[in-house]
């Protein structure tokens, strides 16, 4: 057994669900799990010990919506949409030529990258979707590649209907050979239910298949406009729904009384200069927020968490506390587990000593890099 002691932390954020934080702290890990949580003066000897030098430390963050599998730069639409273009679903098309014809080594090398740039940023535990691919066998390749990187893979073979195919046509192979090949590397499946991609019935038959197979189900669903995404991953008891920018009052009663989370992702209405979701009015009622990067490169190309945090806090009305509870533990709840985003004993001891005295500065500074030191992780780096 090893043992690893991070000592002298200024400011411990627990990220429970009163938001704790503890003052002269120290955590001692043995074999990548928490073991003690307590003040420094009374932190047991270990193997080995890092030496926060009175800064911050919190939760590693759970970023549980990214798109990774892909390659191709498409920074020439961003820049035409930031010259007035309107954002629409279709550009994942571009995505999709680039990848049907990319090998698995160019794949693979891109997702490596990303992953670690995100841990250089202080997430240590990442979902990745397919969705570029939407051939059978391009869809299960890029879930293969995934699952190199993370057990949180997510089947998004229902992306958008490719050009030039028959919607019914599609959805019936989605639902059927499609996910019968990219099953055995995932372990959620996500429907883009949204105007312009699959509609309610289309959706419902995607993810109804793939809860047949054991699948988690996630949604993306309330990006571009009102509509049935966020009452459809209700009904079918999806862990999560994603985006959630344009909410009916029915649709927050719905999130309210059942146990799908709301994951909000504000790089895509900072990247794409559209309105921010409520959090607050979120809240309020009582939904659980989490806050992920969706780094993919049309809709928002950024992997930082703490850019998220901010623009929570800027942008959606949350407090910094809550902000950083969506980041970590709302990612975790996100994601069905109870073993990461918290500092607890028997969570994973991944852990992100910042380069700041209190957690309020990943708010509080924007853009400047606060990630000093990352712990654990493991499969990220
Ligand atoms: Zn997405």
């Amino acid at each position: 057994m090893s043992s690893l002691l991070i000592d002298n932390i200024g400011e411990l954020s627990l990220c429970d669900d009163e938001f704790t934080v503890l003052t002269d702290a120290a955590v001692l890990a043995e074999d990548g799990r928490i073991a003690w949580v307590g003040p420094a003066s009374q932190a047991p000897v270990a193997d080995e010990r890092v030496d926060a030098e009175g800064a911050a430390v919190v939760p590693g963050f759970v970023d549980t919506h990214s798109h990774l599998v892909f390659t191709g730069d498409r920074s020439a639409e961003f820049a035409a949409r930031m010259a007035g273009r309107p954002y629409t679903a279709g550009g994942i098309a571009t995505t999709m030529e680039r990848v049907r014809a990319a090998d698995d080594a160019e794949l693979s090398a891109n997702v490596s990258h990303l992953v670690r740039q995100m841990r250089s940023q202080g997430t240590t535990t990442v979902e990745i979707k397919s969705g570029y691919g939407l051939t059978v066998a391009d869809e299960a390749r890029a879930l293969r590649i995934a699952s190199e990187f993370t057990d949180e893979t997510t089947y998004l073979g229902g992306h958008i209907v490719p050009p030039g195919e028959d919607a019914d046509e599609y959805t019936a192979l989605v639902a059927g050979p499609m996910l019968e090949a990219c099953a055995p590397h995932a372990k959620w499946a996500d429907v883009f239910c949204e105007r312009g991609a699959f509609d309610v019935d289309q959706s419902r038959t995607i993810l109804a298949a793939a809860a047949d197979v054991g699948l988690g189900l996630r949604v993306h669903g309330n990006q571009l406009g009102h509509g049935p995404g966020v009452g459809l991953a209700v009904e079918l008891g999806a862990a999560s729904v994603d985006h959630c920018t344009y909410l009916s009052s029915e649709d927050v009663d719905a999130l309210a009384g059942g146990d799908t989370v709301a994951t909000l992702l504000p790089g895509v209405e900072f990247s794409t200069r559209s309105p921010y979701p409520d959090a607050a009015r979120l809240l309020e009622a009582g939904v659980t927020v989490a806050l992920a990067s969706d780094c993919n490169p049309g809709s928002c190309f950024s992997s930082s968490m703490p850019l998220m945090i901010a623009l929570a806090v800027r942008e959606m009305g949350m407090t910094v506390a809550q902000a950083l509870w969506s980041a970590t533990a709302g990612g975790a709840r996100a994601l069905r587990r109870d073993d990461v985003g918290r500092v607890a004993v028997g969570c994973r001891a991944d852990l992100v000593v910042l380069d700041a005295p209190s957690h309020v500065h990943l708010a509080y500074r924007p853009g400047v890099p606060l990630v000093r030191r990352v712990i654990g992780g493991s499969g990220l780096e």
